[in-house]
């Protein structure tokens, strides 16, 4: 985790040296770009991108919203963390970032430490979804086989319908992720499948009851969706 090469793209000078400061502390490569075109120009020359730190509002050829976009669009960085910094802190903001492919959103002003702490997360994350060929996700009390469809709490064997199914894998798989309800409908939606905002909460609060103890792993993050608790 440590030497990573971190992006970061920010206008405010100010606030992309406080972020070098705290990230080069934990051993990280800090690059840094005050727009997009810019940080495209780094991207040509640094090899490996293992986060990156995006600000919305940004001078330029593109916003930092436009830029995650395309990113994902790219099969290079469809899997690396993106941290939204931002100013525009209503639930709407930050359902479009989550929505256009940012892993975690922080308002500004933001703790450093809590950034830090942010990306640490992040890497984690990265480090086991690359790692995670198992087909178990096992989290004690609570345990996940994804090719059997097979879920377990405890001893005891839990029968789930199949989008109750696909929602609690689709969380565990990234734990400490934020998911809207618009990334479970377009997970889920398909054939004979229509589901709204509405239907989601419905399969998980069906999905929780039958898990029981097991369901405070589920986190609802007011307004915007949900989350698998970051355990480790
Ligand atoms: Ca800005």
């Amino acid at each position: 985790m440590k030497d990573s090469t971190v992006l970061v793209i920010e206008d405010e000078q100010d606030i992309r040296d406080l972020i070098r400061f705290q990230l080069s502390s934990e051993g990280h490569e800090v690059v840094m770009a005050e727009s997009v075109d810019k940080a495209i120009e780094l991207m040509e020359k640094h090899e490996k991108i293992d986060l990156f730190i995006v600000d919305w509002m940004l001078p330029g050829v593109m916003s930092g919203l436009e830029f995650i976009k395309k990113l994902r669009l790219q099969k290079k960085f469809i899997e690396t963390p993106i941290i939204m910094i931002t100013a525009l802190s209503q639930a709407d903001n930050i359902v479009a970032g989550l929505d256009a492919g940012a892993d975690d959103y922080m308002t500004k002003p933001f703790d450093l430490n809590v950034l830090q702490a942010r990306v640490r997360v992040q890497l984690r994350n990265n480090l086991k979804s690359g790692k995670n060929a198992s087909d178990l996700l096992d989290f004690g009390l609570l345990k996940i086989e994804i090719s059997k469809c097979r879920v377990t709490v405890g001893k005891e064997e839990i029968q789930l319908t199949s989008t109750e199914f696909k929602i609690l894998t689709i969380l565990a798989q990234k734990p400490g992720h934020v998911f809207t309800r618009e990334q479970f409908i377009n997970n889920i939606q398909g054939e004979n499948i229509f589901v709204t905002g509405r239907t989601i909460d419905t399969h998980m609060a069906g999905l929780r009851k039958k898990i029981g103890e097991a369901a405070n792993l589920i986190e609802t993050i007011r307004g915007i969706g949900y989350k698998f608790k970051d355990v480790l």
